[in-house]
């Protein structure tokens, strides 16, 4: 089923357009985070209220979705401000998953959009990986679209962590490896999803779509080595 619908949203793609510059404004960050929305609810990577959005604006503030709207019926009132250590400039309540956001903008002074997304995919494959070892991306055409690749021989390792309500223990397990390797373009909480980010929404948009489509390759080849000789 996730290859038909990730097959559908290929489809769509031509017609996701989205803000280019740098450092929006408020306003337009709120728009940006809205089609996000719409096209990752068509992707069938929003479903039910999960996952959450967030853009840094011009003044070095962040929008990000509140917390329970549906990402895919997301209007303005859905979206708010917040400062960049998680403290709400206005009288919502944020994304569970705040600290995150915060977290990466802190590391990654060039990016400027955070999208998480919940996935089949994510959700079944970080199941069957052992704990401390990566999910292990090599020889995909797709990996190109991550922003340091240029090559399908590349081999990327996305980290894993295991899941957590308490996100401050969680910012503390991700810190240190990004850290280490501020080229990981993404990473994978257990059974729960995806987090990636880029200089602006499109691009964010664009690691978020390829890591959920190789992850869907890796799910399936899972799926046809446990069944061979069956
Ligand atoms: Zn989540």
């Amino acid at each position: 089923m996730f290859i038909l619908l990730f097959t559908k949203g290929l489809i769509k793609a031509q017609a996701f357009t989205i803000t280019l510059s740098m450092g929006i404004s408020y306003d337009q960050a709120v728009i940006d985070i809205i089609k996000a929305g719409n096209r990752l609810d068509d992707l069938g990577l929003a479903p039910a209220t999960s996952g959450n959005y967030s853009i840094r604006t011009d003044d070095n503030k962040m929008a990000i979705t509140v917390s329970g709207a549906h990402k895919g019926m997301l209007c303005a009132e859905d979206v708010m401000r917040a400062d960049l250590s998680g403290n709400v400039l206005e009288d919502k309540k944020p994304s569970a998953e705040t600290l995150l956001h915060c977290l990466i903008y802190k590391l990654f002074p060039k990016v400027n959009a955070v999208l998480h997304t919940h996935s089949v995919a994510c959700s079944v494959l970080t199941r069957v990986i052992k704990s401390g070892e990566p999910v292990i991306l090599q020889g995909y055409e797709m990996l190109k679209a991550y922003p340091s690749v240029n090559t399908h021989e590349a081999c990327v390792k996305l980290p894993v962590f295991d899941n957590t309500q308490d996100m401050e223990i969680l910012s503390s397990l991700v810190e240190p490896v990004l850290q280490q390797s501020p080229d990981i373009p993404a990473f994978l909480i257990r059974c729960h999803g995806i987090y990636g980010w880029g200089e602006d929404m499109a691009e964010a948009m664009r690691v978020i779509e390829a890591t959920e489509m190789l992850l869907s390759c890796e799910m399936n080849i899972k799926l046809m080595n446990s069944t061979k000789g069956q």
